[in-house]
């Protein structure tokens, strides 16, 4: 029996798949990928999603603008992603969030971005897709500042200690750990084994982030397997069970018809 995984965050639009798109996702599918969704970082990438999606009958979209990209985000480009978010495939708004790391945004322009996604992801009843890079408490700072005490989304590519994945749970949402679960010296497994798996999704952030043993290269869907590999060791079970219940926890949260 091949496992059924998903990858809940890829960037396929980006041209690093030009020269093999159909093909990664093809063997995404031969490694036991059940269902890929295509996150996006402005309104072109929103639109290539949405394309995807099309194409490839187990391939969804995220719509949204990133905050590293959010500088000159106007208006219309935001009810752009609001009209783009009524399309059937598209089962999340995202990548937003915050980055204090790239600083390529002011913290206050990020936070205005954010929230409007918050806004846009309740009204159309969608889960949001968190990027979070040194930025966790201003992240918890502009939830609290709109009175969100309760949000259905995931902290995707999780970098955070236990005490910060303990707010991330009692807000309600999920958490998503990529190819840094896998990396000699991570922090991560410590934290992995205290979240309850049923807030635990695979991702690989493809084309970055590669897992062990492929490090160095471009990353791809079909790497969630490793990923899935280094969980079930990190908590003492079965690679079978960690496929079926993180992929239970997508399919319940983006409502995906797998
Ligand atoms: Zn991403």
């Amino acid at each position: 029996m091949i496992a059924q995984l998903i990858d809940t965050h890829a960037h396929l639009q980006l041209n690093h798949f030009d020269a093999d798109r159909d093909e990664a996702i093809q063997r995404a599918y031969e490694a036991g990928l059940a269902a890929i969704i295509c996150i996006s970082t402005d309104v072109a990438s929103s639109r290539a999603a949405i394309a995807l999606a099309e194409k490839h009958q187990h391939v969804y979209a995220a719509v949204g603008i990133h905050p590293n990209d959010c500088a000159a985000t106007s208006d219309d480009e935001v009810k752009q992603i609001a009209e783009l978010a009524q399309h059937p495939k598209v089962v999340a708004i995202g990548e937003t969030g915050m980055d204090d790391y790239w600083k390529a945004v002011p913290l206050s322009k990020q936070a205005e971005l954010f929230a409007r996604q918050l806004e846009l992801a309740a009204q159309r009843n969608k889960p949001v897709i968190i990027h979070n890079r040194e930025a966790g408490a201003a992240i918890m700072d502009t939830l609290r500042a709109h009175g969100v005490t309760k949000l259905s989304g995931v902290f995707h590519c999780f970098t955070e200690d236990w005490n910060y994945a303990e707010q991330v749970l009692n807000l309600g949402c999920h958490v998503s750990f990529t190819g840094n679960l896998t990396y000699k010296k991570s922090a991560l497994p410590e934290v992995a084994k205290q979240i309850p798996l049923e807030r635990i999704m695979l991702e690989t952030d493809s084309p970055y982030m590669t897992p062990v043993p492929h490090r160095g290269k471009r990353n791809e869907p079909a790497y969630t397997v490793h990923i899935a590999e280094k969980l079930a060791e990190v908590k003492g079970l079965l690679f079978a069970e960690v496929c079926a219940r993180t992929t239970e926890n997508a399919v319940a949260l983006f409502g995906l018809d797998i």
